[in-house]
C-alpha cells in the first residue's frame, strides 16, 4: 500500500538525484569522467536520504498516518539512513578514483585534503559522525542500550550541519539558486527538525496525566490506567499507542524515560489504559508504579489498522503482549461505537499456555456479546507452533481476510509464511512488532 507520505519521499529524494544525474552528465565516455559523475550523483543522493530520513523524524500525532503509521516510518527512516550511509561511502571511493589518472597525489587530495580545506574536512567530519551514530541502528556490535542508542542518536545533528556545509559550495552540477534551494530548503528543514526534536517536542507535545490505577494483569503484567489532568480525553483509535513517560519519584528505574506502549483501552472513554510487560529495566519498575502518581503522555500514534482495510473480514492474529491493540478494537466493536463500520474479525490468540493469555475473559465476552466477533485460542504448549492447517481449520477463508498480525517476530514470520501459503496478497498482510530497533 503506498501513502501520501511515500510519494512525498520518493519525490525528496529522487529530484535532487535526478537533477543531479542529469545536469551533471559529462557528455564523454571516459572512466575518470563517469567515475566523477557518479560520484557526485551518490553524493547528492546520499545527503538527499540523510536529510529526508530526518526530516522524517519529526514525530508529530498524525502526520504518521500520511506514511502508514510511525512504525512503518521508523522503518523507512531507518532504510533511508543506511542508504545514505552506503551512497556517502561510494561518493568519496568513487571521487577518489576519478582521479586516478592525476596520480597519487590528485587521490589523496580526496581522502586526505589538506588541513585548509575546511569543505571536504566537513565532508567527512559528516560521515565519521553517521558511521558512529549509525553503527549501532544497524547492531553491528550486537543489540544497544536502546537509551545509549538515542544519546548517540544526537550526532545525526552534526552530520546534517557537517553534510550541507561540505555540499554547498562542492555541488558542482547545481547552479548556485538550485544549490540554495535544494540544500538550503531539505538542509534547513532537517536541521529544524533535529532542534525542534532535540529541544522544543518534549515540553510542547507531552500532556500532563495521572495514574489513576495499576492492577495486575498476570504474572509480570500490569495494566495502567491514565486519566488527562488539565485537557480532555484523548482522541484515538484501535491499535494506535502513546509515548508513556511516568514520573513516579519512587520507580527504581525507568523515570522521566518515555516508552512506547499500545493502547488498550477503547476509544472514547474518560482515561485510556496500557498493558506492561516487564521486558527490561523501566518495564520491570512499572509493575510496581504507584496510583496517583504523575506522568506525560505523547501522542496518539500508528496506524495499525488503516481505514480502507477495516470494512473488510479480518483475520486477528496476536501474541503475547502483541494482543493489547486486538483488546482495544475488541472493546471498541463490542460497545458498539466502531462496529458499524468494521468488518467481521476472529482473533486467534496465541499464547503459551493459559495462564499467559492476557484479557481472555474480556475478550471472550465481547465475543459473546457481540456477533462481529469470534475468538480461538492457541496454546503454543497445547498446539504447537502456529501452522497452515490450524488457521485452514478454524478460519477457511482465511485468504479472503485482511490479516493484521501483533505478536513476538517469530510469530509474524510464521504467520506471513502462513498467509503466503494460503495466497493472502501481501497487501491484505498488515503486521506491527513492538520494536523501533
Ligand atoms: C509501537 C510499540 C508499541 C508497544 N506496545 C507495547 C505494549 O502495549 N505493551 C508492552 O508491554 N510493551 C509494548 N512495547 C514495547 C515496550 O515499549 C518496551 O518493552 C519497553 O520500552 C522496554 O523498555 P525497558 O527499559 O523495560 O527494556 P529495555 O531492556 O531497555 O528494552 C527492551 C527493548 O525494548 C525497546 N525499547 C526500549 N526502550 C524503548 C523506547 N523508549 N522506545 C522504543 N522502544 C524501546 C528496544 O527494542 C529494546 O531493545 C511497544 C513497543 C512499540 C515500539
Amino acid at each position: 500500500m503506498r501513502y501520501s507520505g511515500d510519494w512525498l519521499t520518493t519525490v525528496l529524494v529522487g529530484l535532487p538525484i535526478g537533477l543531479s544525474a542529469v545536469l551533471g552528465w559529462p557528455g564523454g565516455t571516459s572512466i575518470p569522467e563517469l567515475l566523477g559523475w557518479l560520484g557526485r550523483v551518490t553524493g547528492v543522493g546520499g545527503l538527499a536520504c540523510l536529510l529526508v530520513a530526518a526530516i522524517m523524524s519529526v514525530r508529530l500525532p498524525r502526520l504518521d498516518r500520511h506514511f502508514g503509521g510511525l512504525t512503518r516510518l521508523w522503518k523507512q527512516h531507518h532504510y533511508l539512513g543506511l542508504a545514505s550511509l552506503l551512497l556517502l561511502m561510494a561518493h568519496v571511493l568513487l571521487m577518489a578514483f576519478s582521479r586516478l589518472p592525476w596520480g597519487l597525489p590528485a587521490m589523496q587530495e580526496v581522502l586526505l585534503p589538506p588541513m585548509a580545506d575546511a569543505y571536504m574536512w566537513a565532508g567527512w567530519v559528516a560521515l565519521i559522525a553517521m558511521m558512529i551514530f549509525l553503527a549501532p541502528s544497524f547492531q553491528f556490535f550486537g543489540r544497544p542500550d536502546y537509551q545509549r542508542w538515542k544519546a548517540i542518536h544526537f550526532l545525526a545533528g552534526l552530520a546534517l550541519v557537517a553534510g550541507v556545509i561540505h555540499a554547498v559550495p562542492l555541488t558542482r552540477t547545481f547552479n548556485l539558486p538550485m544549490t540554495l534551494l535544494v540544500w538550503g530548503g531539505l538542509g534547513g528543514l532537517a536541521i529544524l527538525v533535529f532542534f525542534w526534536r532535540a529541544l522544543i517536542a518534549r515540553p510542547l507535545m507531552r500532556q500532563p496525566w495521572r495514574v489513576e490505577a495499576v492492577r495486575t494483569l498476570a504474572d509480570r503484567i500490569v495494566e495502567i490506567e491514565l486519566r488527562p489532568t488539565r485537557h480532555r480525553r484523548m482522541d484515538f483509535e484501535p491499535g494506535q499507542f502513546i509515548y508513556f513517560t511516568p514520573h513516579d519519584p519512587a520507580l527504581s528505574a525507568g523515570r522521566n524515560e518515555e516508552h512506547p506502549f499500545t493502547i488498550s483501552s477503547a476509544p472514547g472513554g474518560d482515561t485510556l489504559k496500557i498493558a506492561v510487560k516487564d521486558l527490561g529495566d523501566a518495564s520491570h519498575a512499572l509493575q510496581s508504579l504507584n496510583e496517583g502518581s504523575e506522568a506525560s503522555v505523547e501522542g496518539p500514534y500508528g496506524l495499525f489498522f488503516p481505514p480502507e482495510s477495516r470494512h473488510r473480514k479480518q483475520l486477528w492474529i496476536g501474541g503475547g503482549i502483541g494482543i493489547t491493540p486486538f483488546v482495544s478494537a475488541a472493546e471498541a466493536i463490542h460497545q458498539g461505537d466502531w462496529a458499524e463500520h468494521w468488518g467481521e474479525a476472529l482473533l486467534i490468540n496465541c499464547a503459551n499456555d493459559p495462564s499467559r493469555a492476557y484479557y481472555l475473559e474480556q475478550l471472550q465476552q465481547a465475543a459473546q456479546d457481540h456477533p462481529k466477533l469470534a475468538i480461538q485460542s492457541h496454546y503454543f504448549v497445547e498446539h504447537g507452533p502456529l501452522n497452515t492447517d490450524f488457521i485452514r481449520q478454524h478460519c477457511p477463508d482465511a485468504a479472503e481476510r485482511e490479516w493484521f498480525v501483533c505478536g513476538p517476530p517469530a510469530l509474524t514470520r510464521i504467520a506471513r509464511d502462513i498467509a503466503r501459503e494460503l495466497g493472502v496478497p501481501s497487501s491484505s498482510f498488515h503486521s506491527e512488532e513492538f520494536d523501533f530497533l
